[in-house]
């Protein structure tokens, strides 16, 4: 398989900038997931890897060959799309071998590659069906194994699972994944869904306004979003954000709400700023000496929790995850605890993180900054 590296890469169109200059590197064998909103440059980003658009500045390089002006057939690269683009008068056998014929392959190597991936994906009671006969999984997974028979560099999927329903979408996920790692596939996966992100990625890069928000593992996306876009775009609810005034040493929200500062963060902020606290709702404790509180507003139960919507005063509601077998009556002031260690704090004016200097800090597994006055690693330092 092999590397992909954007340099300072941008489309516009006319005036218009689809991709703002962008530089990523993949690495051999990584899953990258480009994830965002609608319009945010993800397909464009995709589509110039493929040779399917031009760039407009910026060079691609594949396994550190320049293929920046090569046309998509010589570029050894893959694509499969969300809706199939199956031929429908072939039969299964016939779309699979397809890449293979055009390339001129011969009929022992073209019987042979088609085993192997009809072997892969479990799918060779279908090679004689035509693909309108087909389930959407199916049709999906004969997609993949027309990619796959090529043997190419890379693949690049575009919203491959979009067109599948909720329960087929979450296995065939495993499925992709699955096959993904045992060939160790360098891959590049669109989507706008941002569980599938988290489910698949070895990276996610975080796109709005054809700029790269973010790109790191999912565990750091969700636990050191860098700004306030991808704080609120991962997670469903997204983190909550309360503005606050920090002094002597405490946060002061709304709602006459105080939340001292965690150990770590005094240098970070200045006395009389202006500051933005964010957690998760499950970082938030229901208890009744709580230092923070807020008046139910809503909730929702959503099986093994239940999420409280916390009003904390004007348009502040904060989502706290509480016990499923408690009651929480609407208008009831609820006392909660924010976890020290999961707190995160934002500037209001340009949006980002703030990061920690007083001490050093490492990063565990579940995105936990454990204080570790030896490491040389900053939880902060992860989104530099
Ligand atoms: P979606 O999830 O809706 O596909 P996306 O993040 O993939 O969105 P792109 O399709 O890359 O977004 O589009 C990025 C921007 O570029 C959008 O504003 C889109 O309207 C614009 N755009 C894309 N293709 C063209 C084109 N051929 N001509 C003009 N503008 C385009």
């Amino acid at each position: 398989m092999a590397t992909i590296q954007l340099k300072q890469v941008e489309k516009r169109f006319g005036e218009a900038y689809a991709v703002k200059p962008l530089d990523l590197t993949i690495s051999d064998g990584e899953f990258i997931v480009l994830l965002g909103p609608s319009g945010c440059g993800k397909t464009t980003t995709l589509r110039m890897i493929s040779g399917l658009e031009t760039v407009t500045a910026g060079q691609i390089l594949l396994d550190d060959k320049n293929v920046t002006w090569l046309h998509p057939s010589a570029r050894d690269i893959a694509f499969v799309f969300q809706f199939y683009a199956l031929y429908p008068h072939m039969s299964v056998r016939d779309n699979i071998a397809f890449p293979l014929k055009a390339q001129g392959e011969t009929k022992e190597l073209i019987d042979e590659r088609l085993k192997l991936v009809v072997d892969l994906l479990r799918i060779g009671h279908l090679l004689n069906k035509r693909p309108g006969g087909l389930s959407g999984g199916d049709k999906q997974r004969v997609a993949l194994a027309r990619a796959l028979v090529r043997r190419p560099a890379a693949f690049l999927m575009d919203e491959p699972l979009g067109a599948l329903d909720a329960d087929l979408r979450e296995s065939m996920r495993a499925e992709i994944r699955e096959l993904q790692l045992r060939l160790k596939a360098t891959t590049v996966y669109v989507t706008h869904d941002q569980i599938e992100a988290m489910a698949m990625g070895d990276r996610i890069v975080v796109m709005s306004a054809a700029v790269v928000q973010q790109a790191d593992t999912p565990t750091q996306v969700y636990y050191n979003p860098a700004n306030l876009f991808v704080a609120k775009f991962i997670g469903s609810p997204g983190m909550n954000l309360v503005q606050g005034n920090y002094a002597e040493g405490i946060v002061r929200l709304p709602g006459d709400n105080q939340y001292p500062l965690p150990p770590g963060w005094q240098n970070s902020i200045t006395r009389g700023e202006n500051v933005i606290l964010g957690f998760r709702p499950e970082s938030a404790h229901v208890s009744p000496e709580g230092m923070l509180q807020g008046q139910v507003y809503a909730t929702h139960m959503h099986g093994s929790y239940t999420m409280l919507h916390l009003n904390m005063e004007g348009d502040n509601v904060v989502h706290v995850r509480a016990d499923r077998s408690q009651r929480y009556p609407i208008g009831a002031n609820i006392r909660f605890d924010v976890d020290a260690q999961m707190a995160r704090f934002f500037n209001p004016q340009n949006e980002t993180a703030l990061r920690q200097h007083q001490e050093q800090s490492r990063m565990t597994n579940d995105g936990l900054a454990v204080s570790n006055s030896q490491s040389s690693v900053s939880h902060s330092q992860s989104y530099e």
